[in-house]
């Protein structure tokens, strides 16, 4: 098989696919308040449209796919688009990153459709502070979580953005939560992506110290966690948790990058922290064939940077995290 490998010798594998850039939450890092300047419909990669996308990236050697956005579970019938990618030939890892406010009524569907693993996000366990954060209620996501976790979604992951001043004391009672409901918990830096990154980047804070302050409390040891992802994982001892740290900023990843979005407009991101790209919704509207649509992806991946350059140059990106597919 055919396989994509990027100017630096990375093998891509894996796509990240953000299927609405709206969002039924407004967590003030990633989206700003009163924001309404969303794709318009007619520019959204119909089901049809993404399946091709993402049959020419089979056929190129990906296995992975995440579905992700804005919040995947505002677009119609994502249970009918997980289905149709997850019996794409090649694609044998289908997962879905959702903040969980609509996860109760479709965990079932989801789980039958052949999503395999689920990421929620969760900044907090409490209610008032969950409000000040995304403007929702707390209760509909722990009723998601407890749904996925009734229809056999296993393991849970749940991704905490860690923000001095906002949400860092409650590291410990997330600890607590996970440890009871048998979740996986990993916590991410900010990033500077668009104004309310820089927003966020206010309250930066290095997960070293958050690790500091974990083992004054708790026993932590070296752990590991199948998935290829970003995050180094380490083990609460005396319990099942695995706690993962995703650090973006204090030690970046990008030697080991595997990955490339295709936003809901049908733009292929090469980097999350640059504006290489490549629109690839023009070629599908104009009738391109699967050999020209493979090469397209070929060339593509030639444009793909060598890394971020959050540290070097914050506030580069102007695109939101729900822009471009978290
Ligand atoms: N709505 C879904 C969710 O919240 O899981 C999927 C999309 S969301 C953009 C994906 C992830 O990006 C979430 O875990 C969110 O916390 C994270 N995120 C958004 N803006 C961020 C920022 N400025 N810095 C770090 N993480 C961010
Ligand atoms: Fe929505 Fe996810 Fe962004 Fe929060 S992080 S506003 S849930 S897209």
């Amino acid at each position: 098989m055919q396989q994509l490998t990027d100017p630096f010798g990375r093998r891509i594998e894996y796509v990240r696919l953000s299927v609405t850039d709206r969002c039924d939450l407004r967590c003030f890092y990633c989206m700003p308040k009163d924001f309404n300047n969303f794709e318009a419909p007619e520019h959204w990669l119909n089901f049809d449209e993404i399946e091709r996308v993402i049959g020419a990236f089979a056929r190129l050697g990906t296995r992975r796919v995440r579905i992700t956005g804005g919040e995947p579970l505002v677009r119609k019938n994502l249970p009918g688009l997980a289905a149709r990618l997850h019996a794409l030939p090649g694609i044998d890892d289908l997962s879905l990153s959702t903040n969980a406010v609509q996860l109760a009524r479709h965990a079932e569907a989801l789980k039958a459709s052949g999503v395999q693993r689920l990421n929620v996000s969760l900044d907090t366990p409490n209610p008032t502070r969950f409000r000040e954060i995304t403007g929702g209620k707390l209760k509909k996501v722990t009723d998601g979580l407890m749904a996925a976790k009734a229809a056999g979604f296993s393991p849970i992951k749940i991704n905490m953005v860690v923000m001095q001043g906002v949400n860092d004391d409650d590291v410990e009672a997330m600890v607590d939560f996970c440890i009871e409901h048998d979740f996986t918990l990993r916590f991410i830096e900010t990033m500077p992506m668009g104004d309310t990154g820089r927003d966020a980047n206010a309250h930066f804070i290095s997960l070293k110290n958050v690790r500091e302050r974990l083992e004054r409390r708790f026993k932590l040891v070296p752990g590991v966690m199948p998935g290829g992802g970003p995050a180094r994982y380490m083990r609460v001892a005396g319990t099942a948790l695995r706690l993962g740290f995703i650090t973006p900023l204090s030690q970046h990843f990008c030697e080991t990058c595997n990955r490339v979005r295709l936003s809901v407009d049908g733009t292929l991101y090469l980097c999350l922290g640059q504006e290489h790209s490549v629109e690839l919704r023009p070629l599908l509207r104009n009738g391109i064939d699967d050999d020209a649509l493979d090469n397209a992806i070929r060339q593509a991946i030639t444009l793909k940077p060598e890394r971020h350059e959050f540290n070097d140059k914050p506030g580069q990106i102007v695109r939101f995290m729900s822009m471009t597919g978290g």
